[in-house]
This record gives C-alpha cells, sequence and structure tokens, in this order.
C-alpha cells in the first residue's frame, strides 16, 4: 500500500492539463513516521497567473451555466470522488495522520456534502409584483474564486470551498496546505475528468503562494480556513483588490456541564467531540468547565476513557487515536501541557509524548487548571482537555465567553429548558446542547469575534459565492 503511493506523480491542475511545478517539488511528511514519503509540485507566480488566467477564461462560459449543468456537474464529480474513496482515504491516512476509518468518513463527507450542495436551489426572489412595478432579486457568481485549505481536514475542506463556488456558477483555483497536498491535487485531477478545462485548477506552495492569490486581481474572492494570524493577512492582502472574504479561523471553544448533569452519559459525548481527529478540528471542545459538586467524577470518566484509546500508525488495525499532523503543532501541545504541568496542574493520563520518530501523543486530561493558563486561553489544537470547575453558572459563562475566539460552544444538561436559557448567552457562531462539533450541510457555520465571518453550508453558505443584482422593472402605462 505505501509502495503505490509513495511511487505516484502528484502534479499541479492548470486550465484542466496535468502539469509539474516550476518551483520544484516540496516534501510530504508522513506524521505517523516522521519522515517524507512523497514529493508534491510546487507552484510558481507565474504558474498561479495562468491558473487564474484559465479560471477567468472558463467563468466567460461557466457563469452562464444552466442551474441543471452545475448540478449535473457536481453529480458527477461525487461520483467521482465515490469510486475513488479508497485511494482518497489512504492518501488522507497517511499526509495527515488520522486513523483509516475516520478518513474513509472524510471521503464519505465529501461525497455527501457535494450531493446536498448539487440539490440546493438559488431562487430569484419576488420583492414587488405590483401593476407599476416588479422588482426581482437574481443572485449571479462572483468570478474566480481562490480557496485557500488548511491541514486537518484537507479533502473536506476543500470540498467545503469548491462545491458551493461551482454551483453559484464561480469557477475556482485552489491552494491546499503545503503539509497535505496531496489529497486535493488527486481530487482536482479527477474534477478535470469531468468538468471543463479551467473550471477547477489547483497550485500547490506554502503560505508566500497564498499571499500572491489574497492580493491577486484577477481573484475576485478567497475563502479561508486556518489559523486567526493567516486569516488577517489574508484580510490585509485583500484590501488592494477589494475581494469578499469568507473566513473560517481559529476557535478555543467552551464546553459547559450544567449541575446535576447524568456525568456517564454526558462524559463519552464530550470525550469525543473533544478529540475528534486528535483534537485538530476548528470546532472541537477545547474548554470543559464542570461545576464543582461532580468535578472529580467528570475528570475520573474522561480518563477511563482516554486509557481506552488504541494510539498508533492510523492504517494499522484497531488504531483509534493517530498522531499530531506535524512537528510544530505536536512542539505546541508538549509546550502547553508542561507549561499547564508546571503551574501545578494535575495530568490525569497522557502528558507525555511517546517514544519515537512520529509525533504520537496520547489524549491527556488536564484537571486542577484555570484560566490565565495558556493551555485554557490558547487553541491547543490537539489531544489535551483542560477541565476546569465553576462554583455558579454565571461565573462559567462567563469565563466561557472571557475569550477572543467565538466559534463554537456547548451546554450540556438533561434540563433542555436550562441548557437553552445559557445556550442564548453564549457568544459563538453555534451552540449545541449535549453535543459539540457537529456540521451539516444545511446548516450555515461560522464564527463572529476572532473566529472569522461569513458562513459555509446550506442557502446562507451559497449565497456567499454570489453578488445580489436586482431587477427594477416599471411596466408600461395600460
Ligand atoms: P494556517 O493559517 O497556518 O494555514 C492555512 C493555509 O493558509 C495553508 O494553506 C497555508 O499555506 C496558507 N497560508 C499561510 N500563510 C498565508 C498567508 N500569509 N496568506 C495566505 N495564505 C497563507 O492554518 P493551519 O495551521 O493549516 O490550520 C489550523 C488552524 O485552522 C486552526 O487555528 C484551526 O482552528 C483553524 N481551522 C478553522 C476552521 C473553521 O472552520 N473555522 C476549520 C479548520 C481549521
Amino acid at each position: 500500500m505505501y509502495e503505490t503511493l509513495a511511487k505516484r506523480t502528484s502534479t499541479l491542475v492548470i486550465d484542466g492539463r496535468a502539469v509539474a511545478g516550476e518551483r520544484g517539488t516540496l516534501l510530504v511528511i508522513d506524521p505517523a513516521l516522521g519522515e517524507p514519503f512523497a514529493e508534491c509540485p510546487s507552484a510558481s507566480s507565474a504558474q498561479l497567473d495562468a491558473a487564474v488566467a484559465a479560471a477567468n477564461r472558463a467563468f466567460a462560459q461557466w457563469q452562464h451555466s444552466s442551474c441543471e449543468e452545475r448540478r449535473a456537474l457536481l453529480l458527477k464529480i461525487a461520483d467521482r470522488i465515490e469510486h475513488n474513496a479508497p485511494e482518497l482515504a489512504e492518501i488522507i491516512v497517511r499526509e495527515q495522520g488520522k486513523p483509516l476509518a475516520l478518513a474513509q468518513m472524510e471521503v464519505g463527507g465529501a461525497v455527501a456534502w457535494t450531493r446536498a450542495t448539487a440539490a440546493l436551489e438559488l431562487p430569484v426572489e419576488v420583492i414587488e409584483d405590483s401593476p407599476t412595478k416588479r422588482i426581482e432579486l437574481h443572485r449571479r457568481p462572483l468570478g474566480v474564486v481562490g480557496s485557500i485549505t488548511p491541514w486537518n481536514w484537507p479533502l473536506m475542506i476543500a470540498v467545503w470551498h469548491i462545491m458551493p463556488a461551482l454551483r453559484a456558477g464561480n469557477t475556482v483555483v485552489i491552494k491546499p496546505s503545503e503539509l497535505t497536498p496531496l489529497n486535493t491535487l488527486r481530487l482536482v485531477e479527477l474534477i478535470a475528468e469531468v468538468a471543463p478545462p479551467g473550471v477547477v485548477n489547483v497550485v500547490a506552495g506554502g503560505g508566500a503562494l497564498g499571499r500572491d492569490m489574497s492580493g491577486h486581481a484577477g481573484i475576485r474572492k478567497i475563502v479561508f480556513t486556518g489559523s486567526t494570524p493567516t486569516g488577517q493577512d489574508i484580510m490585509r492582502n485583500a484590501a488592494g483588490t477589494l475581494k469578499r472574504l469568507t473566513l473560517e479561523l481559529g476557535g478555543n471553544d467552551a464546553g459547559i456541564v450544567l449541575p446535576g448533569a447524568d456525568i456517564d452519559a454526558v462524559a463519552e459525548g464530550v470525550f469525543q467531540s473533544a478529540f475528534l481527529n486528535m483534537g485538530q478540528t476548528c470546532a472541537a471542545l477545547k474548554r470543559l468547565y464542570v461545576h464543582e459538586s461532580q468535578y472529580e467524577q467528570m475528570c475520573t470518566r474522561l480518563a477511563a476513557i482516554a486509557a481506552r484509546q488504541k494510539v498508533g500508525n492510523g492504517l494499522e488495525e484497531g488504531v483509534s487515536f493517530g498522531p499530531i499532523q506535524n512537528r510544530d503543532q505536536f512542539e505546541l501541545v508538549c509546550e502547553l501541557v508542561d507549561d499547564a504541568r508546571a503551574a501545578g496542574a494535575r495530568i490525569l493520563c497522557g502528558g507525555e509524548p511517546l517514544p519515537g520518530k512520529g509525533y504520537f501523543y496520547p489524549p491527556t486530561i488536564v484537571a486542577d487548571i484555570t484560566d490565565g493558563t495558556r493551555l485554557v486561553d490558547e487553541e491547543q489544537f490537539g489531544p489535551v482537555l483542560p477541565v476546569i470547575r465553576y462554583a455558579t453558572v454565571d461565573e462559567a459563562v462567563l469565563r466561557a465567553n472571557a475569550s477572543d475566539n467565538g466559534l463554537g460552544g456547548s451546554v450540556w444538561s438533561s434540563d433542555i429548558e436550562q441548557a437553552r436559557a445559557v445556550a442564548a448567552r453564549l457568544e459563538c457562531g453555534t451552540v449545541w446542547i449535549n453535543g459539540h462539533a457537529e456540521v451539516l450541510p444545511h446548516c450555515p457555520f461560522g464564527g463572529c469575534k476572532m473566529s472569522g465571518f461569513g458562513v459555509e453550508f446550506g442557502l446562507e453558505g451559497l449565497l456567499e459565492y454570489t453578488r445580489p443584482q436586482l431587477f427594477n422593472i416599471n411596466r408600461p402605462a395600460p
């Protein structure tokens, strides 16, 4: 299995053609081995220009495609992804690190999301229809959409960016993370088998290429998922050409377990949503607030669930927990846990990296910790959860909101009405009750504060890939 992938040559796709990178190649590291396993073509600025020019040429036609044509293309793409699911899942495990079953879920999610986006309608809204006037609000595509993606859910997020852009009549240039480029290169190869040339192009490279995209005069919108500092840089660079932006940035989501919750029932859900994808999920539960009356019980339950995880290479049978995706993130997680330990926190399980070259860090539960510690105040984006004691619900809400981020939040309780009242006080884009981190293709998702702006998914998400055009029709007098 390893051999097939290592021998495969990945290419950029520009104007429907497979091309090598003019900046040579980048090495792609397998996080389970801590060493390179494949090469990826690196695109030059001239190749970005060529991709943008091809996308603009394709837009001249594609913007006029009918609703049925766009829908048919998305359904063909979904079929191509589904047909190549085993290969895509294997690529994801090797470059991203997650266990195979989770990578298969990611590919399945990509197929489902593509089909759900195909089914969306873009209605013409009639604002006035009187004897003298008819006013209609139409939605037009924007032009070339530049997509810049991160390394945590690389295929899923590429699909979240590409599909609504196409469905609304735009064309795309995508740049995956330099840490996980291979699945997106393969995805666009598959798209190119069924899409007109230039409708979707892929260039690969690092932050410098991303900067070129955010300042590029031929791109009308950037959809970006990644860290807050990068989002801010994109916004600065996009100002010169007044691009539209959707920015899905970092989160530091709080979960509040209300007094009297059924801890046995809640603990499993809390664990799964905090450690989803080894905690490397934007809207994972990243800080847990538990009432003092149930604090020890919750800590014990979470540590017991953590102890059940089998940590290892995602391609091995029975592994439920893979490595951290890259060395920088791995070192950050080590640093945050060491800092918490030095501040007197109790490490209930995990707390040390595993020996070897891979970036393995076991699921770690940290107790007796509070706000003002780096692990609570910063986004850890890894397999460690701080559990914080509180005395009153008002105090828990205040502390949950005392963050620059505002992506998601959750309230856990058997009393739904009480949970609703607390949910309404949380400053974030999504509040889950008795859950966390669930995103759905028909529900708008996005953050507030430093977690960004704009939404993805559902009709509201689709509208972000359009501009309104008003028809103001004065009827002739009879
Ligand atoms: P990152 O910001 O380091 O990189 C993301 C992408 O931006 C990469 O493709 C990178 O090459 C590119 N890039 C880097 N510098 C750039 C620049 N100056 N201009 C343009 N592009 C540039 O983020 P990451 O480390 O890959 O991802 C982790 C972060 O993403 C976390 O903070 C996480 O919370 C966030 N995230 C958010 C969501 C969401 O929906 N809100 C989803 C997933 C991840």
